[in-house]
């Protein structure tokens, strides 16, 4: 589950890592009177007005504006709330922007004493363990760092059994090129963002930029934060900051109804039990000439209403050309499978609009094959993958 930047914040701040102040305004008039508690606060004159979004690269889309006065607090704010706005993480589409965080302007005008740096927390999934990535070359993508200059990337990884140790944070601030107060200040500020991360079960967080202050204050003047969906359960206050108007909504419905889902730009809706299989059958559907239009996996049960809530969810996508029904039987017999795939055809109607191949294999396959076979419907049966994707290429053509 992805985070908002001024949530993100929030948890950092609850840490005990420095970050760039800021509040939340949902129209222009509520930026005003966040930038005026914020000068009242922390003294600034400048204000930062941010599009609070669900994706990077904000600030080269037009999403992040300086604004030098409360008259361009509100003119900014103004804009930015409401508008689509397309960065090079968004679709062409863009998002739309319900809502802005005013901050504090924490990089003073000629100051050739700051300096901005990324650092990100994260699992390496090679190891198997986490890992703090961090670069000099703050503020800018850092997967253009990566292809262009990576000898200017590091990583320290992390033992799980210790932990962050003081040693590593030493490193890092020495690798980054600090001495006195802000080397002090940068190990600190490693020490609890890896204490935010661990603590709050995340998958990520990424801070680019960190920054070094004139005055060698450390912080964090942006984060993406990713929570790693399995342990929402036990971190409701985080689970609490889910937006559903970021995400998917046919994965928004998907969840509600318990299925595993995650929506694709393909022509090929796949039904799968087993997230093994679903990929196996994504890889069999691209062979046979076809673009997968999801991931779903609807797990143990497979009976006529849970085949019926996943059909309905494939269809959602207008893109869907075919279905391809992949389950194997083990546990839950085949021939049940098959009788819950035609009594959902059927409950379906005209909503049904796409062929329908399906491949039945395990307990009682056979019987399965002939249930399909004589049911008078537009659902072809398959034993073997490779017939599977054979009729599928057929259907596509
Ligand atoms: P992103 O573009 O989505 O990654 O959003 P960021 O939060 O990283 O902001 C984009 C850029 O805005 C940063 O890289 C900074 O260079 C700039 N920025 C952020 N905060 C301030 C600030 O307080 N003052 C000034 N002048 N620039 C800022
Ligand atoms: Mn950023």
């Amino acid at each position: 589950m992805d985070l908002h930047e001024y949530q993100g914040k929030e948890i950092l701040d609850s840490f005990g890592v420095r970050i760039q102040r800021g509040i939340v305004a949902h129209n222009a008039k509520e930026a005003v009177e966040a930038a005026k508690q914020l000068t009242a606060e922390t003294g600034t004159g400048w204000h930062v007005i941010k599009a609070q979004v669900h994706a990077g690269g904000r600030g080269k889309g037009g999403g992040v504006k300086l604004a030098k006065n409360l008259k361009e607090v509100e003119q900014i704010a103004g804009e930015i709330i409401g508008m689509n706005l397309v960065t090079p993480q968004t679709s062409a589409a863009g998002k739309k922007v319900h809502q802005v965080l005013v901050t504090e302007d924490v990089y003073y005008p000629g100051d050739s004493e700051t300096s901005e740096f990324y650092m990100s927390v994260l699992l390496n999934r090679a190891t198997g363990r986490n890992m703090v990535m961090y670069s000099t070359e703050g503020g800018m993508d850092i997967e253009e760092v990566a292809d262009k200059t990576p000898h200017l990337i590091y990583t320290e990884e992390i033992d799980p059994s210790m932990g962050l140790m003081p040693f590593q944070a030493r490193k890092i601030a020495f690798n980054l090129g600090l001495s006195g107060t802000a080397f002090k200040e940068m190990t600190k500020f490693v020490m609890a963002l890896y204490k935010a991360y661990s603590e709050s079960d995340a998958s990520m967080f990424e801070i680019n930029p960190v920054l070094k202050t004139s005055d060698d204050k450390i912080m964090a003047v942006d984060a993406k934060v990713s929570i790693d969906d399995n342990a929402l359960f036990r971190r409701k206050k985080y689970a609490e900051m889910r937006d559903l108007r970021e995400e998917n909504p046919i994965e928004v419905e998907a969840r509600a109804v318990g299925l595993n889902y995650v929506d694709l730009d393909g022509n090929v809706g796949c039904m799968v039990n087993g997230a093994g299989l679903a990929m196996a059958t994504m890889d069999l559907i691209k062979m046979a000439g076809g673009e997968p239009a999801n991931f779903l996996d609807v797990g143990g049960t497979a009976d006529a209403k849970r085949v019926e809530e996943a059909f309905r969810i494939i269809l959602k996508d207008d893109g869907v050309k075919a279905i391809l029904i992949n389950i194997f039987g083990g546990i839950v017999r085949c021939d049940r499978v098959a009788q819950g795939v035609v009594d959902a055809y059927k409950n379906m109607g005209d909503a049904m609009k796409v062929p329908i191949i399906v491949r039945l294999q395990g307990t009682n396959a056979e019987l399965a094959k002939e249930i399909i076979d004589n049911s008078g419907l537009a659902v072809q049966s398959a034993v073997q993958f490779k017939e599977a994707a054979d009729k599928v290429k057929a259907v596509l053509s």
